[in-house]
């Protein structure tokens, strides 16, 4: 079934009978070509990707909860692609051309908004990493422009310019970030790779894996053992566990970090702003919510919610930056498990065991990887070697020195 306008008229006047379910909920079958765990934005854009661009359809999803229960569905919603290092644009810029034509593509409603990303920068030194920074974004074909402090006033009016421990002397300003629903995403991948034949199988976790003379042969679940030739782990905040089951140590640390929308407001902020002298961040949500966030809980745990000290320090940088927050009431707030890496960057790759793949360690910046991190983890199933613009994101790079340290991209979390 396509969705489309005409569509919606023609269920809206006939009662609306004709909507199928958005995926089939299947049992699993004894075994699959690959069999990806993990039902987030990255596992479910893999199982798409592998059918649609690579036509693999024996495939299975296993998810532990549902679809979009775990991070892909708590998120800021924030994409972009204004990285600094080249081991990292490269994939970014990927990501945001697939996003640019992503709700043609699956054929999903994903509220891709591109409105535009403000980082706020505070002092000469900030101003010229911002430079920089946009510089390298050019050079790899993304788009970046320096303003100064006139040019952030005509935009933001609201924000503390004046009377500022920390006033604003410009911003660097990226027009093609924007937001996604978040949510949507995980429900189009879904969709598009259900309907090339995908099982998406909800309510199963994955308790351990089959290893035999050095090859996985398939994983344990709580539905019984499941047959692959090929098995794909990609469940972010989990990772350290999961992988913990097939004996793999891994670079990462998982961290709590937290979101807030606070009430509907009218239409108050057109873009995602970002603060440079604290931990804030914010957009406001097309309900009207102003949606936005801060630094990690600075502990390593497993736990879907955060504690007081942070929510206050978020708080602290929203009055600092917009000091009419004030008078805004708080609606909620969130917690999602970050698969931090120790250099900020991710591991799209293979292991030492043969059929056992790897891909996590996105830290608080995995959301707007979602199509390009589904893009290449599908190549490099499909050929079994890294995609192009994923070929820095070893498992061994620590051991080779070959880090990818982005500074602002949650590189040493213990640090932070
Ligand atoms: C508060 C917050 C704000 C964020 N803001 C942004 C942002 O603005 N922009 C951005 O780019 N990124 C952001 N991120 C990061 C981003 O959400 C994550 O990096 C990304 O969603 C991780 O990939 P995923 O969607 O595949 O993860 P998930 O949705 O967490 O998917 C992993 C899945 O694996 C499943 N799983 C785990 N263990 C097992 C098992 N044993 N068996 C079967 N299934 C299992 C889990 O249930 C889960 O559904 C934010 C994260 C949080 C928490």
């Amino acid at each position: 079934m396509r969705y489309s306008g005409l569509k919606v008229i023609k269920e809206a006047l006939t009662g609306h009978k004709g909507w199928r379910p958005t995926w089939r909920d299947p049992e699993p079958k004894k075994s699959y070509d690959v069999v990806i765990i993990g039902g987030g934005g990255h596992g479910l854009a893999t199982a798409y990707y592998l059918a649609k661009e690579h036509g693999i359809t024996n495939v299975a999803v296993i998810e532990k909860g549902w679809i979009g229960g775990g991070n892909v569905g708590r998120n800021t919603t924030i994409i972009r692609s204004n990285y600094l290092l080249d081991g990292n644009e490269p994939f970014y810029e990927l990501s945001l051309k697939l996003w640019e034509g992503l709700e043609q593509d699956f054929n999903y409603n994903a509220m891709v908004s591109q409105r535009g990303i403000l980082n706020l920068v505070h002092s000469d030194a900030q101003r010229d990493a911002a430079r920089r920074r946009g510089n390298a974004m050019i050079l790899n074909g993304s788009d970046a422009e320096l303003l100064d402090v006139e040019g952030v006033r005509a935009m933001y009016p609201f924000l503390n310019f004046n009377n500022a421990r920390f006033p604003i002397k410009g911003g660097l300003l990226h027009r093609r970030g924007g937001t996604v629903r978040h949510d949507a995403v995980a429900w189009g991948y879904a969709r598009g790779a259900d309907l090339r034949g995908v099982d998406i199988i909800q309510n199963c976790e994955v308790t351990g894996f089959r290893i035999e003379n050095g090859k996985c042969l398939g994983v344990e679940t709580t539905k019984g053992f499941i047959g692959a030739n090929k098995v794909a782990s990609c469940v972010a905040g989990s990772s350290s566990r999961v992988m913990e089951k097939a004996g793999m140590r891994l670079p990462i640390e998982s961290h709590v970090l937290q979101a807030f929308v606070s009430e509907g407001l009218k239409p108050v902020l057109d873009g995602v702003i970002t603060f440079g002298a604290g931990h804030f961040y914010c957009s406001q949500s097309d309900k009207g919510g102003l949606v936005f966030g801060g630094d990690l809980d600075m502990y390593n745990s497993y736990a879907q919610r955060g504690n007081l000290p942070v929510v206050e320090d978020v708080m602290e940088g929203g009055m600092a930056l917009i000091p009419s927050l004030g008078r805004v009431r708080m609606l909620r707030s969130w917690g999602g498990i970050m698969d931090m890496s120790m250099d900020g960057s991710p591991f799209i790759d293979k292991t030492h065991v043969d059929g056992l793949y790897f891909n996590g360690g996105w830290c608080y910046g995995g959301f707007k990887a979602t199509p390009a991190s589904g893009w290449c983890y599908a190549h490099l199933l499909a050929t079994d070697t890294p995609h192009k613009v994923a070929t820095a994101y070893r498992l061994d790079r620590f051991r080779k020195g070959c880090m990818i340290d982005e500074k602002g991209q949650g590189a040493q979390p213990n640090l932070h």
